[in-house]
């Protein structure tokens, strides 16, 4: 596995609950952000299948990916608040291969960036904190 993008530009970390977020009842943050031009390429982190295309209110433009880590574990790969439609549903990416384009979709984005969320469940990708893990982490364990 790899990071999508740079250290340097990553702008919020898993878990973290800041004062903005506390003052409008928001839960703490689920994935991490990079901030990045509007359309950038956005590689997919590893090998696997996208297996969902959805719009969402909060999330705007998502591409779920269904990758598996190292113990041979299924787990989904969220790339949020995309351009545009992302790759179809079915189709499968290496590591590395352009995903979608970095975009400022949905409510919960203010600039141009990708918000990256990883989970146990299709369904997770779109629930709670509690329901997720660190990207980071994970990324870091299946390299
Ligand atoms: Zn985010």
């Amino acid at each position: 596995m790899r990071f999508p993008f740079d250290w340097k530009k990553i702008t919020g970390r898993f878990g973290t609950l800041s004062e903005y977020r506390k003052a409008n009842g928001m839960q703490a943050h689920s994935g991490v952000d990079w901030a990045m031009p509007e359309k950038t390429p956005i590689p997919a982190i590893a090998q696997g299948t996208i297996v969902l295309q959805q719009f969402s209110k909060v999330l705007g433009n998502v591409s779920v990916q269904r990758v598996m880590s190292k113990d041979g574990k299924l787990w989904y790969v969220g790339y949020c608040h995309l351009k545009a439609e992302g790759l179809e549903v079915g189709t499968k990416v290496q590591e590395g291969d352009t995903i979608g384009f970095v975009g400022n979709t949905g409510s919960a984005s203010t600039a141009s960036h990708l918000h990256l969320t990883v989970g146990a469940k299709l369904k997770s990708v779109f629930g709670a904190t509690s329901e997720k893990i660190d990207p980071i982490q994970f990324i870091k364990d299946n390299k």
